[in-house]
């Protein structure tokens, strides 16, 4: 039977145990790229159930934005937009004005209708456009010829060659939607990231994180390894997506005025408050190049940018450089 005093050895025994805090680290693959969520689970029990619902988040956006599934809303888009004004989901459509807005910021570098040029690129088997192919298409890559009615909530491309392609920012996007679920769980503390995009909340035990930027020509070496606190970081590369023929790269980052790869940048890497913004920045300044792409990051306030040029050299944003 319990007496009184085995009871309240329980309860104070019960109080005076350590917090159940604990870390959860989950990595998965999804919209083509290694991802990983890793957080302080303030309820070990329902820490899987997060996980899960993470994972979930991550498929259920690729779903909705992959161009290479053709039940994709994007798909849906890229089909029929030219006939008619399409009606779209407030999410896509939420992002779609998002990246015009990075297109006018950029005078054009950023811009998801690329991909009516782009689509005839294909890393992995060695593909890319004909120059007669570029010259009949470049044109076609004009953001301004998207067309978005926001009462009506809908897309319409005014050229039928015009395709569109999220690449540049959706999984920014991804990583945003993530740590939302993860602070409407009332997690401090976390990290998650999709390839090249990651953001964190918190501390990692008390202490900042720690996140390494690769060596875009030494998969060995870091670039730089930041200690960081409340910020999403985006890198874009030259070393992910390429092939090379006749020692030229073509890779996956297409400057809309030439047609082809992005060849003044090996590395981008932006800091911002959020991760859709890193993201689609990181992708405009390696099309930008160390001048114009300097100079548009030192006139935001809250951003920050680490970027290797073709010779190899290190540039980082003003607020980055040591005082003189
Ligand atoms: P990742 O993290 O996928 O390596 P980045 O953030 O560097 O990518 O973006 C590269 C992707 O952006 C490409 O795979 C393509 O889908 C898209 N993209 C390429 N060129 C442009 C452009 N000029 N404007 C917007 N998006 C682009
Ligand atoms: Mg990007």
């Amino acid at each position: 039977m319990l007496t009184f005093r085995t009871l309240l050895f329980i309860v104070i025994t019960l109080y005076s145990l350590p917090s159940q805090a604990e870390w959860v680290s989950h990595a998965f693959d999804v919209m083509g790229t290694r991802s990983k969520v890793e957080f302080e689970a303030t309820e070990p029990k329902s820490a899987q159930d997060l996980v899960d619902k993470v994972v979930a988040e991550m498929h259920r956006i690729d779903r909705l934005m992959s161009p290479y599934k053709s039940d994709s809303e994007l798909t849906f888009i890229n089909n029929n937009a030219a006939k008619h004004p399409v009606k779209i989901g407030q999410e896509m459509f939420d992002l779609l004005e998002y990246s015009m807005h990075f297109s006018k910021l950029t005078d054009g570098a950023f811009d998801i209708s690329f991909s009516s040029l782009g689509y005839l690129y294909d890393y992995r088997k060695n593909l890319k456009p004909s120059s007669v192919q570029i010259q009949t298409l470049k044109d076609a890559i004009d953001y301004r010829k998207i067309h978005l009615d926001k009462s009506r909530q809908t897309v319409f491309f005014a050229d039928p060659r015009v395709k569109i392609d999220l690449g540049g920012i959706a999984k920014g996007h991804a990583v945003d939607r993530c740590i939302e679920i993860l602070q409407a769980a009332e997690i401090k503390n976390a990290y998650v990231n999709a390839g090249g995009d990651s953001r964190l909340i918190g501390r990692k035990n008390d202490r900042l994180w720690y996140i390494g930027v690769k060596h875009p020509r030494d998969p060995d070496k870091l670039l730089v390894n930041l200690p960081l606190e409340e910020v999403a970081l985006s890198t874009s590369g030259d070393y992910e997506r390429y092939f090379e023929e006749s020692g030229v790269r073509y890779h996956h980052i297409i400057d809309p005025t030439t047609g082809d790869s992005a060849r003044e940048i090996r590395s981008a890497t932006i800091l911002a408050n959020d991760s859709t913004t890193a993201d689609a920045l990181s992708t405009s300044i390696f099309i930008l190049g160390i001048e114009k792409g300097m100079a548009l990051i030192n006139s935001m306030p809250e951003v920050s940018a680490i970027m290797v040029d073709k010779n190899g050299k290190l540039f980082v944003s003003q607020d980055m450089a040591p005082a003189h």
